[in-house]
């Protein structure tokens, strides 16, 4: 007799099979060292082009360093939630750090960005409110919107003209509006048109909210993101973000926004009141990060150069890139069988990147996302563009 656990477990094995047929079933690949330019894979070392260390920080020695102080000076944890006895003098520090590098009256942290944003809606808006968000948003703005009572309006990508037109439709029946945009796609590494954005959302009284978990650390030529590059801060009221790329790698993510919008969080984001605080640890590696990035501006210009170069040269070899000049660089293949192909062939000559395709990214829009970092030498570089022209002498993708 089978038990109902067997029977569950033999339907959810009908469901991966399903996965591994289509394609879309996911491996990882085991590192046996810390994240970095190269990493050690149980398949031997290799070129990393698919970390979201823009900055290197992950592990760099300052970083390091300032996890270490954290554990050593604050423990390894609270075991406890914020308001409970969950709050150092270092989480208000850190706090700090984050809302002045970004131009904002406070901050509040979140267990990570995913956290953040599903606490930011449901904490902030109520049913009588509408959210109109971008079809690409990531994963964690799409169940953030979800877990909130608002209504949710979805326009076309980047697309202002339909923003425009949702805004007017939502007008009447909204208490408040809000306008909801990654900083920076990360299929794609464009930027969302802010400018356009804040003036149709200004003429409809909404409030915009922008994720800029890709952008900070790595768009301006001081990389303090997107909304710094148009220095739209107070514009954009709320911005969520992440410590869990560029600011070192670890984990952790915040909310920045006037002190009223972070006092109410407090009181009302579930992640923040049921979740525990964010480790010590975690904690010192993102101040160390903030302070990094505030003080070694050649870390920036170092990965703004590196990116210059590998797009310059990957577009010499032929490869279609979508524009931009993003450390994202979405290399297109076109069919999800070949990007699939091409990015094997690449990961044997010892360069790690990843083949994205439906449902990532549209049908028959499969590519290579390619992440640059300050970290790669030019050696790096050349390797990554050498191992892209030899699998294409072998796959003709271009
Ligand atoms: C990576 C990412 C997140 C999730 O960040 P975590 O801190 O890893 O949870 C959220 N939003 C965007 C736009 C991201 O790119």
């Amino acid at each position: 007799m089978t038990s109902s656990a067997e029977r569950f477990d033999a339907s959810i094995n009908e469901r991966l099979h399903q996965l591994r047929a289509a394609g879309t079933y996911k491996h990882e690949i085991i590192m046996e060292g810390p994240q970095s330019s190269t990493v050690t894979t149980v398949a031997g070392p290799m070129r990393n082009f698919c970390a979201n260390n823009y900055l290197g920080l992950a592990s760099h020695p300052a970083v390091v360093e300032g996890a270490r102080r954290g554990l050593q000076e604050r423990g390894v944890g609270l075991a406890s939630v914020r308001f409970i006895c969950g709050t150092q003098d270092e989480h208000r520090a850190l706090e700090q750090d984050v809302a002045g590098l970004l131009g904002y009256d406070d901050a509040i942290l979140f267990g990570s960005c995913f956290d953040a944003n599903t606490g930011l809606f449901a904490g902030i808006a109520t049913e009588h409110d509408v959210i109109i968000s971008d079809e690409l948003n990531h994963a964690s703005i799409i169940d953030g919107i979800r877990l909130s009572r608002a209504r949710r309006s979805v326009y076309r990508h980047g697309d202002v003209a339909d923003l425009r037109h949702r805004l007017g439709q939502a007008r009447d029946e909204a208490h408040q509006l809000f306008v909801v945009t990654d900083g920076v796609f990360s299929m794609e590494g464009h930027l969302a048109p802010l400018p356009q954005i804040l003036d149709v959302a200004e003429e409809f009284g909404a409030v915009v909210v922008v994720d800029d978990s890709h952008g900070v650390g790595v768009v301006g030529a001081k990389g303090f993101g997107t909304v710094d590059l148009y220095g739209a801060q107070p514009r954009v009221a709320i911005q969520t973000g992440t410590f869990g790329k560029a600011l070192g790698g670890a984990s952790g993510g915040y909310v920045v926004g006037s002190r009223t919008v972070v006092d109410l969080l407090r009181q009302t984001a579930r992640p923040y009141l049921f979740s525990n605080a964010l480790a010590p640890a975690v904690v010192g590696s993102a101040r160390a990060a903030i302070d990094v990035l505030t003080h070694s501006p050649e870390l920036v210009r170092r990965l703004h150069e590196n990116v210059v170069w590998f797009r310059e040269a990957i577009a010499s070899a032929g490869f279609k890139v979508l524009s931009g000049d993003h450390a994202i660089v979405a290399v297109m293949v076109g069919e999800e069988e070949r990007a699939a192909q091409l990015a094997t062939r690449i990961r044997q000559a010892g360069v790690l990147v990843v083949a994205f395709s439906y449902p990532v990214v549209p049908r028959g829009e499969a590519r290579i996302r390619v992440q640059i970092s300050a970290d790669h030498s030019r050696a790096d570089l050349e390797a990554a563009v050498g191992a892209f022209r030899a699998a294409n002498e072998e796959f003709s993708i271009v």
